[in-house]
């Protein structure tokens, strides 16, 4: 392991893998409809890794150190058959936990059983709000509460637990939501894991005035029940934990804006049309499916993948100041958060 993470320069642990760029929600700090609508051009299907591609990169990503996954999108359950997919990574010796972040939307019972007979270790689901009007103004696409808590339900049901809930706070749209939603998800085992809004892409006119920042989210929650801190699961998890000290379990919150944590992460990202990103804020991607459909071997692509990623200097959150930058960067559906 040390030599290896002498080779990289730094250790990489993680590869989150966005399956489709496209959604079913138009989230408003993500896919704004005015950007995203009928005649935005997602890609087509030719331009997508195909799963076996999928899965002979991660292979080769897990030679490397990898050996957490995380399927995200756009909404990845809207690439149909994501299970077979799932299986297949499954099937790679040595990837021993996957994950997968969904808005929920298309996860029925049946669909959380089979993904789990598949593999799937865990889901995380997005919820931002109890409160129906919040909450549909900022799908914008009308989709309830309702069935998200049925697909929060659907999960924990099909064992892929702990489910998480995150939740994406902006200030004056559902800050008054921090407190309902603790409430709501203290006892039940689910983990509830409060986001600071980013300036990810280029489309969300983020200000810093719209952050509410985890320091403060944390002191509300400690004015309605005592809490104290946890330690980190693992060195280089996003999350800072906290636990109810009356025995309601825990929370975490994801300071990515006020306390960046760029140190620490050891997390590539590959976009559905296999461009590897080293930061959810990458000004580029470097491309792995052309090497790989032009016939590279795994010996030359676990090279390229190398020279990439030890000349690796981004700290984009580190580096912020009270304004996003004026450069391009990806877009988050493009790389799944
Ligand atoms: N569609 C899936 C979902 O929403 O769970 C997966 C992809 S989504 C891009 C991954 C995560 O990024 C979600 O939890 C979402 O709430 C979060 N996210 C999207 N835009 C964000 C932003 N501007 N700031 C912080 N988190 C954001
Ligand atoms: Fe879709 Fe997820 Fe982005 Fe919302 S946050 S628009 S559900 S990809
Ligand atoms: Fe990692 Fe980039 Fe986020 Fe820093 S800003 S923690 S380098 S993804």
């Amino acid at each position: 392991m040390t030599e290896l993470v002498d080779v990289l320069q730094r250790p990489l642990h993680d590869l989150r893998i966005s399956v489709t760029d496209r959604c079913n929600f138009r989230c408003v700090y993500c896919m704004p409809k005015e950007v995203f609508g009928p005649s935005f051009a997602f890609l087509p299907r030719r331009e997508l890794l195909t799963f076996e591609e999928i899965a002979r990169l991660a292979a080769i990503f897990r030679d490397l150190g990898v050996h957490k996954l995380r399927i995200t999108g756009g909404e990845p359950l809207v690439r149909r058959d994501v299970d077979t997919l799932i299986e297949r990574l499954h099937g790679i010796e040595g990837i021993d936990d996957i994950a997968m972040t969904t808005n929920g939307a298309l996860l029925t019972p049946d669909r959380a059983q089979k993904l789990a007979e598949s593999g799937l270790r865990r889901v995380t689901v997005s919820l931002d709000s109890l409160d129906n009007d919040v909450f549909q103004s900022i799908n914008d696409v009308g989709f309830p509460v309702e069935r998200v808590l049925d697909a929060i339900q659907a999960a924990a049901d099909a064992g892929l637990t702990p489910v998480k809930i995150n939740m994406v706070v902006k200030r004056g749209v559902n800050d008054h939501d921090i407190i309902p939603m603790a409430a709501h998800f203290r006892h039940t085992g689910q983990v509830l894991r409060f986001i600071e809004y980013m300036d990810v892409g280029t489309a969300n006119g983020w200000r810093m005035d719209d952050v509410v920042p985890a320091q403060e989210i944390v002191q509300r929650i400690s004015q309605e029940w005592p809490i104290e801190a946890l330690t980190p699961d693992r060195p280089g998890d996003v999350a800072r934990r906290y636990r109810y000290l009356d025995g309601g379990g825990e929370f975490g919150v994801i300071t990515s804006v006020t306390q960046p944590f760029c140190g620490a992460c050891s997390r590539a990202r590959l976009s559905p049309e296999g461009q590897l990103y080293l930061c959810l804020f990458g000004q580029r991607g470097y491309d792995l499916r052309t090497p790989l459909r032009d016939g590279a071997s795994d010996d030359e692509l676990r090279a390229q993948i190398v020279n990439i990623w030890r000349t690796r200097t981004v700290r984009y959150s580190e580096e912020r100041s009270e304004h996003t930058t004026p450069l391009p960067k990806v877009e988050m559906f493009r790389i799944g958060g």
